[in-house]
């Protein structure tokens, strides 16, 4: 591979720096906004391998921003139409796309890759990856944007805390959550931060239409923002926090998009000479607010009851005679993250399945098995288990697993 291309950047971390990019593989999750501009960073600078995995196919809206795609290709997906441009700008990288979901994607793949980045508008491929990079020891690096606001983390397994160590996206119904302020800084981080609240205290969504919904939001918000002298709460910021279409623009993306690869380049450098040399330091969390251009590192702490990252397994008191779904509530709320499909297995055997009230069910749960399971759900416990008995709790919709352990009252 000619190394002239990268002259300008070899002057900086020499050649020994440019053979490591150049033999490092990527996994991307996301090829939308932020994604776009990651991937152009990557090709540039010469990662060697770079897996880009995107489900979504273009929309006009998303030509704002995302640049690698132009009104001939609305229709087509984004990955492969990513892939396609990013081997013009660096014919040296192999790069490879996947039109589907990251749940999908072989267990061979995730193994081959060393970083996995993920540019995702969701919660729960968020999470799998988030559980894949602590499985395989993978170094994580999430970001997220949200009109002017964005962040970046760098998950280094049993490092530095992983996406659940910080209770940051434990709210099932808010799927499409983009990114999270840690410190608000402006009404709508306040605002953002009171139906996060009012979720947690009602269980349920507020709701735009609803006037005492909004009263609520308001003096949840306001109270925030005291906290930390902001100004500005009103009516017109509360309804902009409760709209599910996400606002992005390319500054931001551009933005996010640059931090991440920057911190990804020093990871990649780190315990080098000349990481050393460079006194190049990783961090931990950026959050970004582009109303008043300011950046923050906010160092964060393990969890050390994170049930992915610290603890093999989750104990739980429960009294006999609930019945098993009043259990699975529990769980859920006892884990504190996102479980949007919980499946329990007792020696190998499913107890308790989500997905058979769903619609789509899969056509391989057959009539006796889905009634079997239905009975299950109202059964006490003590039928069911047995005090100290180990479960193992599935989320179908994250990948994520945790080892229960039942005691009773
Ligand atoms: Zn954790």
């Amino acid at each position: 591979m000619s190394q002239e291309r990268y002259d300008r950047q070899v002057r900086i971390w020499g050649t020994e720096g440019q053979k490591k990019i150049n033999n490092t593989k990527i996994l991307l999750v996301g090829a939308g906004g932020t994604g776009c501009e990651i991937i152009k960073n990557l090709t540039l600078l010469g990662f060697g391998e770079i897996h880009v995995v995107d489900l979504d196919i273009i929309e006009i809206s998303n030509l704002n921003r995302q640049f690698f795609f132009y009104d001939d290709v609305v229709g087509k997906y984004k990955a492969e139409v990513a892939v396609e441009k990013a081997r013009i700008l660096n014919p040296n990288i192999k790069l490879f796309n996947y039109n589907e979901k990251v749940q999908n994607i072989s267990q061979d793949i995730l193994i081959s890759c060393d970083y996995y980045i993920s540019a995702l508008d969701n919660i729960s491929a968020r999470l799998f990856l988030n559980q894949k990079a602590i499985e395989l020891d993978k170094p994580l690096l999430d970001c997220g944007t949200e009109g002017f606001l964005g962040h970046v983390q760098v998950v280094i397994p049993k490092k530095t805390p992983c996406l659940v160590c910080q209770d940051l996206w434990v709210h099932p119904e808010m799927n499409f959550k983009c990114t999270y302020a840690i410190y608000p800084r402006t009404p709508l981080d306040c605002a953002l931060e009171a139906r996060d609240k009012f979720y947690i205290e009602k269980n349920r969504l507020p709701d735009s239409d609803n006037e005492d919904d909004i009263k609520i939001l308001l003096k949840l918000a306001r109270e925030h923002a005291e906290k930390f002298n902001i100004i500005g709460i009103d009516t017109e910021i509360i309804k902009d926090s409760l709209k599910g279409t996400v606002e992005s623009i390319i500054t931001t993306n551009s933005i996010i998009g640059s931090v991440l690869v920057n911190e990804l380049v020093k990871l990649v450098l780190h315990n080098s000479e000349i990481s050393e040399k460079l006194e190049l330091q990783i961090i931990n969390f950026f959050q970004f607010q582009g109303k008043t251009e300011t950046g923050w590192t906010i160092p964060l702490k393990r969890n050390k009851n994170c049930p992915v990252c610290s603890i093999d397994q989750v104990k739980i008191s429960v009294d006999k005679e609930i019945p098993l779904i009043q259990l699975v509530q529990k769980l859920n709320r006892q884990i504190n993250t996102f479980i949007g499909l919980p499946l329990l297995i007792k020696n190998n055997t499913i107890i308790f399945r989500e997905k058979i009230h769903l619609n789509d069910i899969d056509s391989k749960i057959t009539k006796d098995e889905y009634k079997r399971l239905l009975d299950l759900e109202t059964k006490s416990l003590s039928d069911i288990l047995k005090e100290s008995d180990s479960i193992l709790l599935k989320d179908e919709s994250t990948g994520m697993k945790f080892k229960i352990k039942i005691q009773y009252n």
